[in-house]
């Protein structure tokens, strides 16, 4: 099916779904998301079989991840769809103010290849409860070809509002070309400036979910065993194919050389495997191009005088043994590229100001996390940085938690998924004033008089005065102001 033709299908679904309301997409939700559960051993063999992730991974990071968020928005979304009262200001004196939360209409997800389910479908499980129909993009590298739809089978209403876009970028641009009301995209900056300059054109709104080059940085009072355990987690997950793993590691000076030690020989103990039965920690890079990248990285930084421990490849099974770099410099591809692999650069710092600077020296500006146990120290730490979520004492945690929003600073992009905001950007909000039908003309409409400029005059004093005598000033103006406004400019 051409992209438009995906579009006009996708419209008149966007029709229905919306008559269906909120209790009947519920229904359905509830339904995909035991469906998952009593699937999630089938689920995570296609995910591994797409990705080389190992089976952990798959079950954690992608099945729980997705459950996590879908019953995040069946249990807690449907109170955030509801109409609000808002307040009204005395000035509208009996007047009613709201806002309904309405679905924009055909959104388009387009995800990468790193956690192609969990991306995916929480995307379109958020597009959906809003009341949206959806186009879904995944990654070419990871099409997981049939799955969403196989889960969905037999959901009449989510069944018939999500279509699943099999393709390339080229497949993309047609369907953004071919106007849905909402692009949410994940992946990586340069596809994202693609995406925001044709979006431009229609003035599509679009969330961005970018890249990262994540700093963790440890300060000299920490555990060291459950810090180095969370340093080698947060770098080596997913073998490091997460927009948010560890990608800079700050350790203060003080205890950077045990640290080290200890990080190096935990590094040692990793299982790498893919197709595993659950007992391997690191698997295969999922594309060679990545593969590529992490290699071209290690080079450089090895080029450019940088020790490194680890990081050898092996190219016909994409795996990249999990490596530590240290003497790293900031001219290192390394320190200033999104590397997404298993690879950590470590880097000694003296004092807390320093830290910051450094962490904030890089364009990107998604998520970081800070080590210590002095608490006020790391809050103080977390607000200075420039970025849009932060783990205190634990790594990539903000993602664990789908009641907060997701996303980044600068390069990192903007918008957020998850969490309220997130679906509320999924929303259209819509404000509404309600007045009573009557006799009454409005003070501020026509005839404009000298007269009741002066009462205005008196409202605002006594509006924004403060204090018994200035609201009576007020009370009194506004009545004036009623009965002259049913009256007709002076000397007429
Ligand atoms: P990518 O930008 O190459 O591709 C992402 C998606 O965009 C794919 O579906 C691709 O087909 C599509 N695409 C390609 N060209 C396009 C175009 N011109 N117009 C529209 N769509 C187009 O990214 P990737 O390599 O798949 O993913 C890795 C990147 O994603 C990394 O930078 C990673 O940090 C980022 N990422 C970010 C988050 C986040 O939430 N911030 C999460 C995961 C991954």
């Amino acid at each position: 099916m051409s992209a438009r033709a995906m579009m006009e299908t996708a419209r008149n679904s966007a029709q229905a779904l919306r008559e269906a309301g909120l209790p009947a997409r519920l229904v359905e939700l509830h339904e995909l998301v035991h469906r998952l559960r009593d699937r999630q051993e089938e689920v995570v063999e296609r995910i591994m079989a797409d990705t080389g992730k190992t089976r952990t991974d798959a079950l954690v990071s992608e099945v729980l991840g997705t459950l996590d968020c879908l019953h995040w928005l069946v249990s807690k979304g449907p109170r955030y769809l509801e109409d609000e009262k808002a307040s009204t200001p005395l000035a509208l004196l009996g007047k009613k103010s709201r806002i309904w939360y309405e679905p924009l209409g055909v959104v388009l997800v387009i995800t990468p290849w790193n956690y192609p389910f969990h991306i995916s479908l929480t995307g379109v499980a958020t597009a959906l409860l809003a009341g949206n129909s959806v186009i879904l993009k995944p990654s070419e590298h990871t099409p997981l070809k049939g799955l969403l739809e196989e889960l969905l089978d037999g959901l009449p209403l989510l069944a018939s509002s999500v279509q699943v876009a099999y393709g390339e970028g080229d497949l993309a641009e047609a369907l953004i070309d071919a106007g849905p009301d909402k692009i949410v995209f994940t992946g990586s900056a340069p596809t994202g400036k693609k995406i925001l300059r044709q979006a431009a054109e229609q003035f599509i709104p679009v969330e961005l979910e970018l890249g990262g080059k994540d700093a963790m940085i440890v300060f000299e009072d920490v555990d060291l065993k459950r810090t180095v355990a969370g340093a080698l987690w947060g770098a080596m997950t997913n073998s490091g194919q997460s927009c948010t793993s560890v990608e800079r590691l700050y350790v203060h000076r003080s205890i950077h050389d045990d640290f080290v030690a200890r990080l190096r020989q935990e590094m040692d103990r990793l299982v790498l495997g893919s197709g595993d039965d659950g007992n391997a920690d690191l698997g295969a890079m999922t594309t060679s191009f990545q593969y590529d990248i992490v290699q071209r990285h290690l080079d450089d930084a090895r080029e450019k005088g940088a020790t490194l421990h680890g990081g050898q490849g092996h190219e016909s099974e994409r795996m990249i043994t999990p490596a530590l770099v240290t003497g790293v410099t900031s001219e290192m591809a390394l320190m200033k590229e999104e590397t997404f692999g298993p690879v950590v650069p470590v880097v000694p710092f003296d004092d807390e100001e320093e830290v910051i600077r450094q962490a904030n020296s890089l364009p990107f500006g998604l998520s970081a996390s800070v080590w210590s146990r002095d608490l006020r120290r790391a809050e103080r730490v977390a607000r200075a940085l420039g970025v849009g979520a932060v783990s205190i004492n634990n790594v990539m945690l903000t993602e664990g938690n789908p009641a907060l929003p997701f996303g980044g600073v600068g390069e990192s992009g903007y918008g957020r998924t998850k969490g309220v905001e997130g679906l509320r950007a999924m929303c259209r909000s819509k404000a509404v004033l309600i007045d009573k039908q009557s006799g009454t003309i409005e003070a501020n409409w026509y005839p404009y008089t000298r007269e009741k400029y002066r009462l205005f005059t008196d409202l605002i004093r006594g509006l924004f005065s403060g204090g018994l005598s200035a609201w009576v000033r007020f009370a009194r103006a506004g009545l004036k102001l009623e009965s002259h406004s049913q009256k007709p400019r002076d000397g007429q």
